[in-house]
């Protein structure tokens, strides 16, 4: 299903994960840390900006390849793969995707180096599902915009440098995208949010107090942000599936390794049918979501991709993660219930999987409503 250059990137990023990313992963979970200095060592293998052309120091892969970096994260941590996720999607790839050659060649060297640090901001206090009816205003004056409004809940919002915001610029639903950078008058970084999971990965509330955004800062074209928001979202939740994929996979190999060496009643616990049952459904749940995501990347990159396959592999690579790990918890019994082991925070990583991006009640509308549309 992978060509070899897929194979050999999967390879490089699980290298990669397991020699920088697990040993301080548990550490920076415990004391709800952030660590940009990894974005440095991303950004050497290349990997900042996965989807975008090399003459930008991009890595140029498909949508698939992104994919596959998130799932390598997403095994060893699921905090460093979403704060990736919103650099190098929401905000890289967005930008390429949505920009002029002006805004790419000022912003996307330094965002594929590492030297700065992206966000993309649409959620709002008042308007997370319904983030076509954002409150935040962005009023032309001269040659600037002033952008009024809140948002919430933005990953890697507390250290951004550069972050693509959703304003609305006109009646009807007229929204607008901007590329913001930090020291533009006018904005501030709220509250950090304190999570159940994704602890390592910063979340938090920025504010817009007449923002001074220069008129070349529309990220292309004025009024076209639905149709921009619309196009990254289901590159977004492809590749978010990834994480979740990579979640399950942890749980499932933490649980294999467990089931061989505890012993009860005098024999390892992958002896018990229960245990093994456990352990079958959690790799089909896996190899049935891996199938699914890879087949959605793939449609995607062929040009062939739908907003149902997008929700459909987001919904259910989320869904059945977190069910994985609430098996890898109960094969490990009480001490899967502990800190000393990683289940139980792949259970607490795995639950923003079916809210982050669109909640999982809002994908199967959305796949409702495709499939009603096409008469199937
Ligand atoms: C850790 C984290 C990181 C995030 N990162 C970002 C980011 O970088 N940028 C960004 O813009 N946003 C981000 N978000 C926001 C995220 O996308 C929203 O939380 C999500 O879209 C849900 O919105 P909400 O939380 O306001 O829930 P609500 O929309 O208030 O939903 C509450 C409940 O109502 C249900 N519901 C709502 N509408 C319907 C409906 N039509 N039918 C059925 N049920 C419905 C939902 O499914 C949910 O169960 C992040 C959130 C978190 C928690």
């Amino acid at each position: 299903m992978l060509t070899r250059e897929h194979e050999l990137l999967k390879d490089t990023v699980r290298e990669f994960a397991e020699r920088e990313v697990r040993p301080p992963a548990r550490d920076l979970d415990e004391r709800q840390g952030f660590n940009p200095a990894i974005f440095h060592r991303i950004g050497s293998l290349g990997l900042l900006g996965v989807t975008i052309p090399e003459n930008f120091g991009g890595g140029d892969m498909d949508i698939l390849g992104a994919t596959l970096c998130m799932e390598e994260l997403g095994r060893v941590c699921a905090s460093t793969a979403l704060s990736y996720l919103a650099h190098s999607i929401l905000c890289v790839h967005n930008i390429h995707a949505n920009g002029n050659e002006a805004q790419k060649n000022k912003y996307l060297p330094d965002l594929c180096s590492g030297k700065k640090i992206g966000a993309m901001a649409m959620t709002e206090p008042d308007h997370g599902s319904d983030a076509m009816g954002l409150e935040t205003k962005a009023v032309l004056e001269g040659n600037e915009y002033y952008l009024t409004g809140r948002k919430m809940f933005i990953t890697n919002g507390t250290d951004a440098d550069t972050i693509v915001v959703y304003a609305s610029t006109g009646n009807d639903r007229q929204i607008s995208s901007f590329i913001v950078e930090k020291k533009f008058s006018g904005f501030s970084v709220g509250k950090k949010l304190s999570k159940l999971g994704m602890r390592a990965s910063p979340t938090c509330e920025l504010i817009f107090d007449r923002c001074r955004v220069p008129k070349e800062n529309v990220l292309g074209k004025l009024h076209e942000g639905i149709d921009q928001m619309q196009r990254t979202l289901n590159v977004e939740r492809i590749t978010i599936s990834g994480i979740s994929i990579g979640i399950a996979q942890a749980a499932l190999e933490d649980s294999l390794d467990y089931a061989k060496e505890r012993k009860q009643f005098g024999k390892p616990i992958g002896d018990f049918q229960l245990v093994q049952k456990m352990l079958a459904d959690m790799y089909t749940w896996l190899e049935a979501a891996r199938s699914l995501t890879y087949r959605a990347a793939k449609a995607q990159d062929a040009g062939e991709g739908s907003t149902s396959l997008a929700s459909a592999c987001k919904v259910y690579a989320s869904e059945i993660a977190t069910q994985a790990c609430l098996h890898a918890i109960q094969i490990l019994g009480g001490y899967g219930y502990c800190k000393d082991y990683n289940v139980e925070r792949y259970l607490r990583d795995a639950k923003l999987m079916e809210i982050g991006a669109g909640t999982s009640e809002v994908q199967r509308v959305l796949i409702a409503k495709q499939l009603l549309k096409s008469n199937l």
